[in-house]
């Protein structure tokens, strides 16, 4: 590991000034000190903002849910409001890693999380870290993406940024110019050969608060893995929408886990708004958000596992 220089702050004002393309904020440190153990990235400084309190917070209110960006996995799942009203995002984060981590892991850096494909994570100098290749798409890519949306085919590892789409959330970001506020949809995007990473974080700004408006009245959170906890998903879907009258109103679909980033399956939530979701209709739901995906060559599995997901997450909504 590069030498670094480690500094603490108290609260989120004190960070701003120091951040540049040489320093990264450290939270929970679950996923940037192994990236430092492996060399993948040197910051020269760690801003340890772990104990700013004022970034760590829940509270909900007329105007939806605020969530510090500090704010761990583990306190989201707990949260009697986040359970109730944003049951979607509890799910999330209770299906993410495990109790030790979640214990550890911020929303703020499971939102930035790097992408867990191998050839990053090992010693490949592949195309998301400069290279010129990305290995995985014509070698080992059973993790990998369906819907193919730039040179790299690493998938979005974390769970709640998903949800977070399903409920239409918008990010607070400070940085030397102010605070801007930017839907997690237009955040996370594809990596590009100018910006390779699977955000649009610039590294003089802090993720601040996480605002969920007023929840729909029902939302769900499935997550596929290869064994009971502690895996990251295979496939997930996240669903939200206003159940009324026995029918789906403002139905949004988010699928995790196929893609560089969450993408919303606008064919499929276009299918079943307004309606009563039978069975049947959820199946075809299922069929129209996978119809525009394509297998790479170890992962076919995932095309019928993400349509039945998606079906069985309209199930479960309707259900209740
Ligand atoms: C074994 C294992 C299994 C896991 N399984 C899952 C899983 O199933 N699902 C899942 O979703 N996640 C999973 N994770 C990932 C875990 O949830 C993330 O590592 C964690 O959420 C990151 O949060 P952190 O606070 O530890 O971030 P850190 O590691 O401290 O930081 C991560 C990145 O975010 C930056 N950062 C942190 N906070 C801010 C902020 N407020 N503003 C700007 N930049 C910031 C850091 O500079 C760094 O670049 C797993 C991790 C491990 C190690
Ligand atoms: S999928 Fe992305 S991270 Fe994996 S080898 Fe290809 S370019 Fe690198």
């Amino acid at each position: 590991m590069q030498p670094f220089i480690h500094i603490d702050v108290a609260n989120s004002e004190e960070v701003i000034p120091l951040l540049d393309a040489r320093s990264r904020p450290l939270a929970g440190g679950t996923d940037m000190l192994p990236l430092m153990k492996e060399g993948i990235v040197a910051p020269e400084r760690l801003i340890n903002i772990k104990r700013a309190g004022d970034l760590r917070y829940i509270r909900a209110d007329e105007d939806g849910l605020h969530i510090g960006a500090l704010t761990t996995l583990d306190e989201l799942d707990r949260h009697p409001d986040v359970r109730r009203d944003y049951t979607t995002l509890a799910q999330a984060a209770a299906e993410a890693a495990s109790p030790q981590l979640r214990n550890m892991a911020t929303l703020g850096g499971n939102l930035l999380q790097q992408a867990r494909c191998w050839y990053y994570r090992g010693d490949f100098h592949c195309w998301l870290k400069g290279g010129e290749l990305c290995h995985a798409r014509d070698g080992r890519n059973e993790y990998h993406a369906i819907f193919d949306q730039s040179p790299c085919v690493a998938v979005y590892p974390s769970d709640p940024p998903a949800a977070l789409m399903a409920l239409e959330a918008n990010l607070r970001i400070v940085g030397p110019q102010g605070a801007r506020l930017v839907p997690v949809a237009e955040f996370l995007q594809p990596p590009s050969a100018e910006r390779r990473t699977l955000h649009t974080l610039a590294p003089n700004e802090l993720i601040v608060e996480v605002h969920v408006p007023k929840g729909p009245s029902g939302s769900v959170y499935l997550k596929a893995m290869d064994r009971a906890t502690w895996a990251y998903a295979l496939a997930s879907v996240a669903v939200a929408a206003n159940i009324r009258d026995g029918r789906a109103h403002n139905v949004r679909i988010v699928l995790g886990a196929v893609s560089n980033r969450p993408i919303r399956a606008l064919a499929a939530e276009e299918l079943v708004e307004g309606q009563l979701i039978t069975p049947e209709l959820a199946r075809r739901a299922g069929e129209t958000a996978l119809a525009a995906a394509r297998a790479l060559e170890h992962n076919h599995y995932k095309l019928p596992l993400t349509r039945n997901l998606v079906a069985q997450a309209l199930r479960d909504i309707m259900a209740g």
